[in-house]
């Protein structure tokens, strides 16, 4: 399905030297309401299950976050949020984590020994790139 990938970032108010990085989604026309959680996005690539992908903006799951459930098919992954069913192709799985990764490359070179979180404030995803890569690479 037609995506958009729309991605934003800040000074934390919420800690010194960190990143805050807003990725919205929108699939067709729909926009998933809050962001995605960038590490549970490449957590969840290579597997089926149940994953809080969609947090608040406030950067924790609890305060509004949806969701998803997600069925991996060789070419595909069926995204189902609140009984809606959104179909991805592995292509687009794909492109997506490198449009993620170069955005947090791009961070990362402009704000050095800064720490880097989804959301206003959350756990630092600065170090993972090398391990998101290869999540990729599995896809
Ligand atoms: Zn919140």
């Amino acid at each position: 399905m037609p995506y958009t990938l729309e991605v934003k970032y800040e000074e934390s108010p919420a800690g010194n030297k960190l990143i805050s990085i807003y990725s919205t989604l929108s699939i067709e026309e729909d926009q998933l309401s809050n962001i995605l959680d960038i590490e549970v996005y490449f957590r969840s690539i290579n597997q089926s299950g149940v994953f809080p992908l969609i947090t608040c903006s406030c950067g924790s799951f609890g305060c509004g976050g949806t969701e998803v459930t997600i069925s991996k098919d060789q070419d595909s992954r069926i995204w189902r949020i609140n009984n809606k069913e959104y179909i991805l192709t592995r292509q687009e799985i794909k492109t997506i984590g490198m449009q993620l990764i170069e955005y947090i490359l791009k961070i990362k070179n402009e704000y050095k020994d800064y720490l880097i979180c989804s959301g206003t404030y959350g756990e630092d995803i600065s170090n993972n790139l090398e391990e998101y890569g290869s999540i990729l690479k599995d896809c």
